[in-house]
């Protein structure tokens, strides 16, 4: 049984940086590649960090309603498409989710038992310096991203796991426990429970 993470944080927490360190360490899990209609920033490399597409096309795809979840972020448009998740049940595999809360709301509704987790930096000031070190915005876009973080961050409470990014290690590793402790939940543990009972036959 697949298991659906979702994670969301205000731009510049460093949840992209978690992300990439914990598919390292869980190969078992697939990314879920949005379509976007904003530009390639820095070293993304299109098919891996995002599918880039025209507005045109997104709105075709959204007409056709091919996504599981979209949202309007920064001016651009974003979008789970709905293979993604056919696929992953398909071929068992875990999915991983990095959408914003708009997409939270969303998902939460179509997948009741996704587990949502919401990365926060330290601090303001922190983000702020995170955001600069990137240094792959503008200035107007990083004010915009700031402001944007205090409505986001107002969302938390819809969330299931909160983590703190203050170091790297630490936080990658609290990601890591949620998500071995979700795939362990009982309710998910059903298909393997059963055999098992089968072999005490008087239980059943
Ligand atoms: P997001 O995906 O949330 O927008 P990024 O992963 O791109 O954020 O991180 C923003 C910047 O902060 C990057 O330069 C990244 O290397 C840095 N960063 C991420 N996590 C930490 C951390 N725990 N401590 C210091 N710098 C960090
Ligand atoms: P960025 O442009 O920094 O990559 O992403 C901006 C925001 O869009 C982030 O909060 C990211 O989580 C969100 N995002 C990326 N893909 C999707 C998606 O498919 N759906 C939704 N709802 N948000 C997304």
């Amino acid at each position: 049984m697949s298991c659906v993470f979702i994670i969301s944080a205000p731009s510049g927490s460093g949840k992209s940086t978690l992300v990439r360190e914990l598919l390292r360490l869980e190969p078992k899990i697939d990314f879920s590649v949005s379509y976007t209609t904003r530009q390639p920033r820095g070293q993304e490399v299109p098919g891996e960090s995002y599918q880039y597409v025209s507005r045109e096309s997104f709105m075709e795809m959204l007409n056709n309603d091919e996504f599981l979840e979209w949202a309007e972020v920064f001016g651009n448009f974003y979008g789970t498409h709905q293979s993604v998740w056919l696929q992953a049940q398909a071929e068992g595999r875990d999915l991983l989710l990095d959408i914003d809360v708009q997409g939270e709301q969303q998902l939460k509704k179509k997948i009741p038992d996704a587990v949502s987790i919401f990365v926060l930096a330290p601090s303001r000031a922190v983000l702020e310096q995170r955001l600069r070190a990137r240094s792959e915005d503008a200035e107007a876009v990083i004010q915009r991203r700031l402001a944007a973080a205090a409505n986001e961050i107002r969302n938390y409470h819809a969330y299931d796991y909160v983590i703190v990014n203050d170091q790297v290690s630490e936080a990658v590793n609290s990601l890591q426990s949620v998500i071995r402790a979700e795939r362990v939940r009982r309710q998910r543990m059903e298909d393997r429970i059963r055999p098992i009972l089968e072999t005490f036959g008087e239980l059943l």
